[in-house]
């Protein structure tokens, strides 16, 4: 696990986003930026390995069974990026307004190279979902949803 791609994309030193390291921790949390960049995008992030394993999905987070996103594997970030909040200057990688849409514990049930199933415990999302990779597909596409 690693933030090499992370911090490879950012300037520290223009950018207030946390700079960060790998942490783990026994208490599994997850978190969903609203990311109001180029597109609005909600961005999802589970913490595992020691850092937040995160996918941009392009529209608001289902509450309910039956809707399913599409959610893009982006680069891994770091754990402490769930407190942060706020502006990152535009002409930086993401430029625009990061907010936190959601936030709270998860609980893993399975995971394979396919899919990551758990249960969330968030203030908007709770219950069951899962995160299935697209077969055949680039391996960055996965679909996001609530299972029942
Ligand atoms: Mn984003």
């Amino acid at each position: 696990m690693s933030l090499k791609k992370y911090r490879k994309k950012r300037d520290f030193s223009r950018t207030p986003e946390p700079r960060g390291k790998v942490i783990q921790k026994p208490e599994k949390i997850f978190v969903i930026n609203k990311h109001q960049a180029t597109h609005l995008h909600y961005d999802f992030r589970l913490e595992m390995g020691g850092v937040l394993k995160s996918w941009a999905i392009p529209k608001e987070p289902p509450k309910v069974k039956g809707v399913k996103r599409l959610a893009m594997k982006v680069e891994d970030h770091p754990i402490d990026y769930a407190e942060f909040s706020g502006q990152i200057p535009k002409g930086q990688y993401g430029g625009g307004r990061v907010e936190i849409w959601d936030k709270g514990k998860y609980i893993l049930e399975k995971k394979s190279s396919q899919e990551i199933v758990f249960e969330l415990r968030g203030r908007r999302l709770k219950g069951p979902y899962a995160l299935v990779k697209f077969k055949g597909q680039s391996s960055n596409q996965w679909l996001f949803f609530k299972r029942k």
